[in-house]
């Protein structure tokens, strides 16, 4: 018999991927070009060909017994040294080798992060609406995920809520920052009154507390936004980073933790985190992907027109049609508030083959996320269905 615990999450599945699987059955029935999947933040771009290209020359170039040996836990050292270079000139850090750690993408790198730091009982806040998977990363570890509400309407952070939540349990925050599902993107004010609320209370409590960066799309900013690098204004910082979105490597499965110095016991903390690399069973991040990724790191922002576009005309069209939708400043999903009661809504667009998922799925019901990293094609041949099914929701009302 399989453990209670999993039991429970085999029955309630997840309902994105139900959502992709309804999208497979009605291209089956329809055709394809007749479905508008927006269920799924997997990007519709391909991958740059300058990554394609890193596979081929190492796999043609490179020693075969070296290339697909094991290594260190934490990845290979030149790679290592390549992000944080990076990183350094992007944002004026001092990092090294030694505070990354190479992993198996975003939930690779939170597993890592939540397995080196809970202890059974500790309690883990996160902004919600949020990523529904940040409820059993924390559980896997015998944590408690405590959401935080955002503020009404702009969904940005609430720093008082987030103060009145922190108890003698809580180890930490995940942050995640352009934000899936809400599509906003916190400002450096509001990171600095986040981050002043932190030390006060792990001053206070005379415990560290933890900001948990959870960062899959931090390129992915628009209007001359961008997202600020949190250790630099947090000392107590754990950054957890994946290639899927910036680089469409989804199914690649290649990230990374950093942890910086100023982080209480960062040798500790770092050796620990290779410690919980291998021991869950990811031993270490793909070794042809950490090659790959080394050599592209400045192309991250390659498919940003052409998520900008889609938003642009998404957001556009909706809002014009009657709509109401958060802006979308960063990642690539339009969150929407349903003009009538959630489930309806959701139900009524298949019937025009257009699928989302519901707020509630993100611990927020009246909203839809709406994933537009889909071909502009999907975006308006979806139009008409969209601006029928709103019709519909005002006549019924
Ligand atoms: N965190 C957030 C907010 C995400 O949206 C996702 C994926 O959609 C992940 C983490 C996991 O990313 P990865 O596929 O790199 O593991």
């Amino acid at each position: 018999m399989i453990s209670e615990k999993i039991k429970i999450l085999t029955a309630g599945n997840s309902a994105i991927r139900a959502m992709f699987e309804e999208g497979n059955r009605l291209a089956a029935l329809y055709g394809r070009d007749k479905v508008y999947d927006f269920s799924l933040g997997n990007p519709n771009f391909p991958a740059p060909d300058s990554v394609r290209q890193a596979m081929m020359d190492e796999l043609s170039n490179e020693d075969p017994v070296l290339l697909h040996g094991y290594m260190p836990n934490v990845g290979y050292e030149d790679v290592r040294k390549a992000v944080a270079d990076n990183l350094n000139e992007r944002f004026g850090t001092g990092f090294q080798a030694n505070n990354i750690l190479m992993t198996v993408g975003a939930a690779g790198a939170l597993n890592v992060i939540l397995k080196t730091l809970l202890n059974p009982g500790d309690e883990v806040l996160t902004v919600s609406p949020y990523f529904l998977e940040y409820g059993n990363y924390v559980s896997n570890y015998g944590g408690r995920l405590i959401p935080v509400p955002a503020k009404a309407d702009t969904f940005m952070l609430d720093c008082e809520a987030v103060r009145a939540a922190i108890t003698p349990k809580t180890k930490g925050i995940i942050l995640n920052n352009p934000n899936n599902p809400t599509g906003v993107v916190y400002g450096e004010a509001e990171i600095r009154e986040l981050a002043a609320v932190l030390e006060e209370r792990q001053k206070a409590l005379g415990m560290p507390i933890y900001l948990i960066s959870d960062e899959p799309y931090r390129e992915l900013c628009y209007d001359g936004r961008t997202a600020p690098f949190l250790t630099k204004y947090y000392a107590n910082t754990i950054l957890g980073y994946s290639w899927s979105k910036s680089l469409s490597l989804p199914g690649e499965r290649i990230g990374y933790v950093c942890v910086p110095d100023a982080c209480e016991d960062h040798d500790l903390v770092f050796k620990a985190a290779g410690i919980a690399n291998r021991i869950l069973g990811f031993v270490n991040a793909p070794s042809l992907q950490q090659r790959a990724v080394a050599r592209c790191l400045g192309d991250c922002t390659c498919n940003l027109d052409k998520y900008d576009a889609n938003r642009r005309l998404l957001y556009g069209e909706l809002t014009a049609m009657g709509y109401t939708c958060v802006k979308p400043q960063g990642a690539f999903y339009l969150w929407m508030k349903t003009p009538g009661e959630e489930s309806a809504f959701v139900e009524a667009a298949k019937k025009y083959h257009i699928l989302f998922v519901g707020g509630s799925n993100f611990n927020c019901s009246g909203y839809v996320r709406i994933a537009y990293c889909v071909s502009p094609d999907t975006i308006r041949g979806s139009l008409p269905g969209f601006s029928a099914l709103y019709k519909e929701f005002q006549i019924e009302r």
